[in-house]
């Protein structure tokens, strides 16, 4: 049976221990890192508050429950719901998103008709808000069975609702095949050589296969902690989230490791902390840090009725 709570709570874990955290600078983190969950910091938010990454990521897993399918207007949708009414957010407001999210969001309430077809297209527009909402997509194409065809259909349509410049749809597929793997029992390692091994050509032009190079021609987790950058930008949160996992062996570890980078440690965390879970199980995820979380009982709901749709 395919369980999504593993996947999903290490995600909400990592973002939430990420958030009080955010834009805060490396240096500062290396000498004292933070190693528990924190309240307040960055946001002003209470201790177990999680941000734009769950929230966007919950109402992806909502809209798939109400369709029993992937339907990108029901996304779109459950968007609009988030950024109007605050639905699918941990403090009841919305205290974090980011500018090519709501400039699509935007676009979409205006017109309502092809979703897929909101998202921003610009250079600019590359920041890691598909990123952290292709979690569900791993669980639903594992289940499905798709084909690398297939998922990198869905991955597109549903990344283009905010985000559809080829890098990021790009990194959301790395992403999404990296999280399949793990999921057909590859290890983390042997998950990183077949997603290396994917031919990009088929989906992509050369000069945005160029810009994934370390990530895809190096090996990125031999890079030193100094050449591994944690913006927002969706390379950069990428490279940092496959880095942590290949170089962490436990579930706390990696995100210990990945909030501790600095700059977009809710993403970064999020990212992480998806996989992290995924793969080490549920039982691995600190249980102090499953607590802690706002509305826990909220989201393992959600997760359970997502489960009937996977199983
Ligand atoms: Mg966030």
């Amino acid at each position: 049976m395919i369980d999504s709570k593993a996947g999903i709570i290490g995600f909400v874990v990592g973002d939430a221990m990420g958030v009080p955290l955010e834009f805060c600078m490396r240096e500062k983190l290396m000498q004292k890192p933070t190693t528990e969950m924190l309240g307040y910091g960055s946001h002003n938010v209470p201790k177990g508050a999680w941000s734009d990454d769950s929230s966007m990521t919950l109402a992806t897993v909502d809209a798939i429950i109400k369709d029993n399918g992937v339907n990108f207007n029901t996304i779109a949708n459950n968007f609009l719901e988030w950024v109007k009414n605050a639905k699918y957010t941990s403090t009841d407001r919305v205290f974090d998103i980011g500018r090519t999210c709501l400039r699509a969001i935007g676009r979409y309430e205006n017109k309502k008709d092809v979703a897929e077809k909101c998202g921003g297209t610009s250079e600019m527009d590359n920041g890691n808000g598909s990123l952290m909402r292709m979690l569900p997509l791993v669980y639903y194409c594992y289940a499905k069975e798709m084909n690398e065809k297939e998922i990198y259909e869905v991955v597109k349509n549903v990344s283009s609702i905010t985000h559809r410049h080829e890098i990021s749809i790009m990194g959301c597929f790395i992403y999404v095949m990296y999280g399949i793997a793990l999921l057909k029992n590859k290890n983390l390692t042997q998950a990183y050589r077949t997603v290396k091994k994917i031919k990009y050509n088929t989906y992509f032009t050369d000069e945005t296969i160029n810009r994934y190079y370390r990530l895809l021609r190096k090996n990125i987790n031999k890079y030193s902690l100094d050449e591994i950058k944690s913006t927002g930008f969706i390379i950069d949160t990428l490279e940092a989230t496959i880095w942590v996992l290949l170089n962490t062996k436990t579930f706390n570890q990696a995100i210990i490791g990945a909030i501790n980078l600095g700059n977009d440690t809710d993403t970064v965390g999020a990212c992480v902390g998806g996989i992290a879970g995924l793969y080490y199980g549920l039982e691995n995820i600190n249980k102090t840090w499953q607590s802690e979380l706002l509305k826990y009982d909220y989201i393992v709901d959600l997760c359970n009725k997502f489960n009937k749709v996977l199983n």
